[in-house]
């Protein structure tokens, strides 16, 4: 399978795992890729013919089994590169995204494999993004964005959302706000569009925009 081939498909995962709705539109997914609307359609004819998708011309797109089952190998290659890259390669994690999206159409499945042994079967990424297993099996999530959550509570980073940003990625390490540490939301301020945070004895104020980028897990909502 070619590498664009691969890269429309995982757009199209990333696509609906972030909706509700059932298919996604080939604007959505033009600008996702940076290519024209034209360039997509006639992509999405093609994956089409070899049973990958299920367009349906001016309502959407949708992975078939097969497709969302290749997809998921993709995602797999990505997410498990990229833990390699920052465990024993020792990578910052800022900056595995780019050489992934790379590695991952170039790797074979023995190197894969061995990789995934080394690592001892890692559940998560370096980002907290769920790696799907080898029979494309990922697991379903409970979380929410910490912009959603209702103040006060003590919530869990789970994962992290567009990790190809690395200056965000830098900020998180910075402020020691990645997955798995635990933070208490003690306020919400929709009119200055931030939330408060804290973290250990440390108050900040971070914009809703990068609160939606933190997926987070709510262990105890606050008393009102
Ligand atoms: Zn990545």
């Amino acid at each position: 399978m070619s590498s664009t081939t691969e890269n429309y498909l995982k757009k199209i995962f990333a696509a609906s795992e972030s909706s509700e709705k059932e298919l996604v539109g080939l604007g959505e997914l033009a600008q996702a890729l940076g290519v024209t609307p034209g360039t997509v359609t006639t992509m999405m004819k093609s994956l089409s013919e070899a049973g990958l998708v299920d367009y349906r011309p001016r309502a959407g797109v949708a992975l078939t089994a097969t497709g969302r089952r290749e997809a998921l190998d993709v995602v797999r290659r990505h997410r498990l590169i990229e833990l390699f890259l920052v465990e024993v390669l020792e990578l910052d994690w800022a900056d595995v995204h780019e050489e992934a999206e790379v590695l991952e159409h170039a790797i074979s499945d023995r190197l894969l494999n061995r990789i995934d042994e080394i690592l001892g079967h890692p559940t998560n990424d370096p980002h907290g993004d769920p790696i799907p297993d080898a029979r494309g099996r990922i697991p379903g999530s409970s979380e929410t964005t910490l912009a959603d959550v209702t103040a006060p509570a003590t919530v869990r980073i789970v994962r992290v959302e567009h990790h190809e940003e690395s200056g965000f990625l830098d900020f998180l390490k910075e402020a020691g706000l990645v997955p798995g540490t635990q933070i208490s939301l003690v306020e919400r301020n929709r009119a200055a569009g931030t939330v408060s945070i804290k973290t250990g004895q440390t108050l900040r104020a971070v914009s809703l925009q990068a609160a939606r980028k933190l997926r987070v897990e709510v262990l105890k909502p606050g008393r009102r």
